[in-house]
């Protein structure tokens, strides 16, 4: 089955607010979530519904949201905006029974008005225009022991900057990028945590290289944007179109360029990198915490060394640092060399001293967030990736023959291929103003 199949048509009713109440959303979600309450008894409750649930959107939009969680605590009903990664309070007020806003939701998602009275995995889609342009919401819902639990996705494709360029790459990483994806075969490895854009990157990875001469087929779970140009496929697991079965299917597509979700497992791993070393180009995902670890991934899936060695191009971790708010920010020195000595004192020595170099390049300042109404207060504003890109030399392949460990690989990429950690490359963001010091070990913190 094809997730796609079960879009919905544009809802295209009509805005059935005054004036006045469109001009609401200068104001907060919870002002006019206030407002709204205050009319009931003069419009029926699903008017007041649909209502709340496109102020909700609208607000969702005009403040960046990727997610907005839509809750019962008990008698209040509580609505969270993750925005910029993080999760904030827009209502959180004594609940009205006369508003029917999950129903609104699960009516527009496809589901039955009322939840399931047993647990039933439910998800769905629906698209709307908000803003000016046509936004896809993912639905899904969660019974918890205070009710229905309902988590939108919003996916927005003016917030995806699907180009190269835009991902927040230093040039000198760029370029190699670009070299390394043009090479005719190979695979090219993106590990980061859930929400560190690495899709992002995929997409705009393929983006780059795609023209009419080569055929690029993709295996995704699930297709979160369609692309043009792209021959995208659905993973079911219901249907059998496993990871594996799928990319048997593609290579008798006739394929150039391969982009595979995600491996997970020791076959879809052995498929995609004999393809990889039969002429075929593949991108793809694998959880792991950062770039040289991916081969040890390999390993323990049972992949053999010469078969990483002898088709890997390379690897890129990726992380998405929160950028500071250009309303408010403050210029900063850098740390003391005491504050540093003991934030690198327990990192491999080699690299402890890079980045206490980097951290305290002299003539090298740093801002710090502070907050102001235009970033609510949160002092940052937007996000940017920081990325790790480990690009496969001879030394580095002669380490993944002698299956080294994971540190020893590191270390010979940071000192014969010149990569960057995660950490370095969000220090050099952070003191060219980016991002402050602060984000950069808050994201970076599970890494050292
Ligand atoms: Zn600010």
């Amino acid at each position: 089955m094809v997730f796609w199949a079960n879009e919905k048509p544009e809802d295209r009713s009509p805005d059935r607010r005054g004036p006045a109440a469109q001009q609401q959303l200068s104001g907060t979600l919870e002002d006019s979530y206030n407002e709204l309450v205050k009319v009931k008894g003069h419009t029926p409750g699903i008017d007041l519904a649909i209502r709340l649930s496109d102020l909700i959107l609208e607000h969702a939009v005009k403040e960046r949201s990727s997610d907005v969680h839509i809750e019962s605590q008990g008698a209040n009903l509580r609505v969270r905006f993750r925005v910029d990664g993080i999760l904030q309070d827009m209502i959180n007020s004594p609940k009205n029974s006369d508003i029917p806003l999950t129903q609104r939701i699960r009516v527009l998602a496809g589901f039955d008005p009322e939840p399931p009275t047993s647990f039933r995995n439910e998800e769905g889609r629906f698209q709307k225009m908000l803003a000016g342009r046509a936004i896809q919401i993912r639905v899904s819902s969660f019974p918890t022991v205070n009710g229905e639990k309902l988590v939108l996705r919003v996916l927005d494709r003016q917030q995806l900057g699907l180009d190269l360029d835009q991902l927040g790459l230093d040039p000198e990483a760029k370029d190699i990028i670009k070299k390394a994806i043009r090479n005719p075969y190979g695979i090219f490895f993106i590990t980061g945590s859930t929400g560190s854009g690495k899709t992002t990157s995929l997409y705009a990875m393929l983006k780059n290289i795609n023209t009419p001469m080569i055929n690029v087929l993709t295996l995704e779970d699930p297709v979160e944007y369609r692309l043009e140009g792209l021959n995208q496929a659905q993973i079911s697991a219901k249907t059998g179109f496993t990871w594996a079965e799928g990319l048997r299917t593609i290579l008798r597509q006739d394929p150039d360029v391969i982009m595979v979700g995600e491996i997970r497992d020791y076959e879809s791993a052995e498929i995609s990198l004999r393809a990889a070393l039969t002429g075929h180009l593949l991108f793809t995902t694998i959880h792991t915490i950062n770039a040289p670890s991916i081969i040890e991934r390999l390993f323990e899936m049972g992949v053999p060394p010469f078969l990483i060695a002898s088709s890997m191009l390379g690897a890129m971790s990726q992380r998405l640092v929160r950028k500071v708010c250009p309303h408010c920010s403050q210029k900063a020195a850098a740390p003391s060399d005491a504050v540093v000595n003991e934030f690198v004192k327990n990192m491999d020595p080699a690299e402890g001293k890079i980045v206490k170099e980097l951290i305290l390049k002299p003539g090298a300042t740093y801002n710090v967030e502070k907050g102001c109404p235009e970033c609510r207060n949160t002092g940052y504003m937007g996000r940017t990736g920081i990325f790790e890109l480990m690009i496969m030399n001879e030394e580095i392949r002669k380490q993944v023959l002698d299956h080294a460990p994971t540190d020893l690989i590191k270390r010979t990429a940071v000192q014969t291929g010149q990569m960057k950690t995660l950490l370095m490359d969000g220090i050099l963001k952070a003191r060219t103003g980016v991002t402050t010091l602060a984000e950069v070990i808050r994201v970076t913190a599970t890494m050292v």
